[in-house]
């Protein structure tokens, strides 16, 4: 790593200090050293923009529970659902329709 015992002995204690690494004390050539090791941390926060997606009709609908391909309510001829993808993809469609349960 190009840098001297002293400077890597300073940036070790820095990243105890912080957390980021626990340290093991090993013998390595007959001599008294400290194994690293990285601690895994999961609190990555990832940020999810809904704008797209908030609207589809789906997930407001009241007959979500009985939907599914060869019911009654089938999403391949769905109006309400061709509706909104003809309205998002710039072809048309008749608005938010009026059967769903939540209105915003
Ligand atoms: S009926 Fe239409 S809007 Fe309702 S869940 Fe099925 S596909 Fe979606």
């Amino acid at each position: 790593m190009n840098i001297d015992s002293r400077e890597g002995s300073r940036i070790t204690l820095q990243l105890l200090k912080r957390g980021l690494i626990t340290r093991e004390p090993v013998i390595h050539n007959g001599r008294r050293t400290y194994k690293l090791y990285a601690i895994k941390r999961y609190d990555i926060t990832i940020k999810v923009n809904l704008d797209t997606v908030r609207d589809i009709p789906c997930f407001t609908c009241k007959f979500f529970n009985r939907c599914g391909r060869g019911n009654f309510y089938d999403p391949r001829t769905c109006k309400f659902l061709t509706d909104w993808l003809l309205r998002v993809t710039g072809n048309g469609g008749a608005g938010k329709p009026k059967m769903f349960a939540r209105e915003s």
